[in-house]
């Protein structure tokens, strides 16, 4: 065991009521876990954490912990926080692998997961262990959704998610690779073959636009096209990227991966109000990425993109926005550009399926348990919040899960 992980697991005070846990979006129960570890039980611990949250491996590699578990840990106040991170990781991990899971019976009902990303692999793990007989349609070739074929590997390793696509199978979960619902198949065949419930999770894969001049030239990309598989492009020696979140952060540290020598990180704000994580940031300029504050792009061009500077003013209401500095445009010259500005819903299934409403956004409207319009249509994950995280989609998941359980079983009363 690494001698840091049983140190940490011993600095836990086992507080009466622990922070940690509070600030665990889906309330693991850290407390119990570390004493199970230290009283020698690391595969009850890591059931208590395979039960409580399927993507436990997945959620102790990519979760924003210095805003949830750690950032709430009491002994964070003075000193540093118990690496909660690091204790779930190694307890998930020795657990995956000794893992024999419940295999369904498959007596409960059909039920058609569309799409493979943290909500529908939660929604799997939880019905599939209630029984149900639960088959995922997943467009791409892999599971994960985002896990696979967004966040970078050298954040988290492929081989969590082989590991859990080993544990699904052999929960008796059906899998279809490469079968995009809305395409070929529609909602409405599911429906027609028997499947009861349909749940919907499928994701924001649509890159947000920045509509200016040049967005279609050769050398501009956008950053969820570009993570999907990073070695297939030729980005050249400078990039830059358009946007400072944390998928910009991904992108210009998995550029430095590929061969780029200089990375730069356009951002309309200053570096205090970066949309990304402090330790993303921090991350990315270790790897060389330098910010360029309170720029913007005017359009693209051949030999790059013209920048214009920008600065912040109070409109009349008194809200702070950006605006553009009239007369400062100058080109930038780089091999590549990268747009990482955000994502939005494809519209595939909404539009090949009637009756699922949709937010002003194109999101999917969903009541608190994510019961959308259409009888026995579900959703959750990014497809109803909008882009969020890995723990939120869980979260949100678990809820659903039960409202998919509580509909088939009413069908048969
Ligand atoms: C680059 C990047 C880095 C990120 N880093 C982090 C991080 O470090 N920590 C964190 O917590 N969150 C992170 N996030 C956010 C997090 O990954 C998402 O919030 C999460 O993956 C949402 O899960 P989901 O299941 O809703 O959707 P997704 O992960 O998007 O999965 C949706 C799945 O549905 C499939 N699909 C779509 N349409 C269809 C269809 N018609 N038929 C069949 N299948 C379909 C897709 O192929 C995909 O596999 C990151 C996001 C990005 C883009
Ligand atoms: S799921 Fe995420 S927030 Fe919760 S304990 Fe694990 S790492 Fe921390």
């Amino acid at each position: 065991m690494s001698k840091h992980v049983i140190e940490d697991a011993m600095r836990c005070l086992q507080c009466r009521t622990p922070m940690c846990t509070k600030g665990c979006p889906v309330e693991t129960p850290i407390r119990e876990v570390i004493r199970l570890l230290l009283d020698s039980k690391i595969a009850e611990a890591g059931s208590m954490l395979f039960e409580n949250n399927p993507l436990s491996l997945v959620c102790s590699h990519v979760c924003p912990q210095e805003n949830q578990c750690e950032g709430h840990c009491v002994l964070g106040r003075k000193g540093s926080p118990v690496q909660i991170s690091a204790i779930e990781q190694y307890i998930s991990d020795y657990y995956l692998n000794i893992h024999k899971p419940h295999v369904s019976k498959r007596t409960r009902g059909k039920v058609a997961i569309v799409g493979s990303g943290p909500a529908g692999l939660t929604i799997a793990f939880l019905l599939s262990r209630r029984d149900f007989d639960v088959t995922i349609f997943e467009a791409n070739d892999r599971i994960g959704g985002v896990l696979r074929y967004g966040i970078p590997e050298f954040r988290l390793p492929r081989r969590v998610l082989d590991q859990l696509m080993d544990a699904l199978f052999a929960s008796g979960v059906r899998i279809r690779p490469n079968t995009a619902i809305g395409t070929t198949l529609t909602a409405d065949d599911l429906f027609r073959d028997g499947y009861q419930a349909i749940f919907l999770g499928t994701g924001v894969w649509r890159p947000r636009r920045l509509n200016i001049p040049g967005e279609s030239l050769g050398h501009v990309h956008y950053a969820i096209e570009y993570l999907r598989n990073p070695s297939v492009y030729r980005l050249g020696k400078t990039v830059a990227v358009i946007g400072a979140g944390n998928v910009a952060m991904d992108v210009a540290r998995t550029a430095f991966r590929q061969g780029a020598e200089e990375v730069y990180v356009i951002a309309r704000r200053g570096e205090e109000s970066l949309a990304a994580l402090p330790i993303e940031v921090q991350f990315a300029k270790i790897d060389g990425t330098q910010l360029m504050c309170y720029k913007e792009p005017v359009r693209f061009v051949d030999e790059g993109v013209v920048l214009a500077d920008t600065k912040l003013e109070r409109d009349e209401a008194g809200r702070e926005r950006v605006v553009r500095v009239p007369g400062t445009e100058n080109l930038f010259p780089v091999d590549s550009v990268i747009i990482a500005v955000g994502q939005g819903p494809r519209a595939v299934i909404v539009s090949s399926t009637q009756g699922i409403e949709v937010t002003e956004q194109g999101l999917v409207a969903v009541d608190e348990s994510g019961r959308t319009s259409r009888p026995g249509v579900f959703a959750s994950g990014d497809v109803v919040t909008g882009a969020r995280t890995v723990v939120e989609a869980v979260r949100l998941s678990k809820k659903v899960a039960a409202a998919i359980e509580e509909y088939i079983t009413s069908l048969a009363g």
